[in-house]
């Protein structure tokens, strides 16, 4: 049986975490003195004088009502971001361990593997974009803890096979990390249901994309309860700040915006999908499932640098691997995806 201790380090199995005052003393009472708070208030009308809640039990509580997935198997990061840096500490001894990626994916992984002072495997995607399965199980070794798994994945805007990722996750000695930043515009449903068969399953979502909230800087894991219980552990004692939980919890009052710019984030993806089409710049356009699209261009920087000149701003993807001369577009608003047209029929004279 798999046993998520087996494979964390040695320092993490034995820490003794931060107890906060807020950990302490947990009942009903009217006078705080415990944690050196101001108690005169602060210049803001509500309680942020107040260290806030360590564990987010209130909006977690909210998150699970919404997601199906019970408060103790949810970790609340600083972005996704966090909870990125924080399975790496878990998990990966410096040095020692190392992870699996898949490029062309998301560029953190790569990042917080070099922070940690990690190796990182690459397993390139196939050229269909697709996870080159039999190869990432050759190069996974017993140091292999983390296998990152981006779908829909960025830049290439698809979503990996069901299949394939649950083989990877039968087979995968160590983490599966699968990040759903891009799920809600996805055909595909969330691997959260497979968290109920795996133990070795930790699922990342984010409230910075169809949320709209990347300003607030929320994540979400969804993982078996011990990994939350050392993920919340490791993490600084008030990661999730006050305002961010109170806006969060505002949200998910208002479901509704979000499902409804889900619905026209995707018709406008299709619009802009069919125009680019007719313009002669585009080589080809790659399927979409989330809320960007990847296209190869003629002039990859030359398009990029024009379109920069009028004010209007891309992603240039073109020295990435398997994406050489390729364009990443964000979604925008209709008139947004206008101007970007009529720029590039421009172009072409
Ligand atoms: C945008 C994005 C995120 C979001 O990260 P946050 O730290 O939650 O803002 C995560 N993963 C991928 C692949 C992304 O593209």
């Amino acid at each position: 049986m798999f046993d998520v201790e087996n494979i964390m380090r040695e320092n993490i199995l034995r820490l003794k975490p931060y107890s906060s005052a807020r950990d302490e003393f947990k009942g009903d009472a009217s006078v705080f003195l415990d944690a050196n708070e101001n108690s005169y208030g602060s210049p803001l009308p509500e309680s942020y004088n107040r260290y806030p809640d360590p564990l987010q039990k209130e909006l977690k509580e909210k998150i699970s009502s919404i997601k199906g997935v019970p408060h103790q198997n949810i970790f609340l990061g600083n972005g996704s971001d966090e909870a990125i840096d924080v399975l790496f500490r878990i998990f990966c001894e410096p040095k020692t361990d190392n992870v699996i990626i898949c490029p062309p994916t998301y560029g953190m992984y790569e990042v917080s593997a070099n922070i940690n002072d990690v190796e990182v495997r690459k397993v390139n995607l196939l050229p269909s974009f697709d996870l080159d399965v039999e190869r990432i199980l050759e190069s996974c070794g017993e140091h292999s803890k983390l296998l990152f798994i981006c779908s829909p994945n960025n830049p290439t805007a698809n979503s990996f096979h069901a299949e394939d990722m649950e083989l990877l996750i039968q087979k995968f000695p160590g983490i599966v990390v699968i990040d759903e930043a891009y799920i809600n515009y996805s055909k595909q449903k969330s691997a959260i249901r497979f968290l109920t068969e795996y133990e070795n399953l930790v699922v990342l979502q984010t409230f910075s994309k169809a949320w709209g909230l990347a300003a607030i800087r929320l994540g979400m894991a969804f993982a078996p309860q011990i990994i939350t219980e050392y993920m919340n552990k490791v993490k600084p004692p008030y990661n999730i700040n006050l305002a961010t939980q109170q806006f969060a919890m505002k949200a998910l009052d208002n479901i509704d915006w979000v499902n409804r710019h889900i619905l026209e984030t995707i018709e406008e993806r299709k619009k802009l999908e069919q125009q680019l089409i007719t313009t002669s710049l585009i080589e080809k356009m790659y399927p979409s499932d989330a809320n960007f699209i990847l296209v190869k261009v003629k002039d990859a920087q030359g398009i990029y640098n024009y379109l920069v000149s009028l004010g209007i701003i891309v992603r240039d993807r073109s020295r990435i691997i398997l994406c050489e001369d390729c364009l990443r577009i964000t979604i925008g608003t209709e008139s947004e995806n206008r101007a970007l047209l009529t720029a590039l029929n421009k172009f072409e004279l």
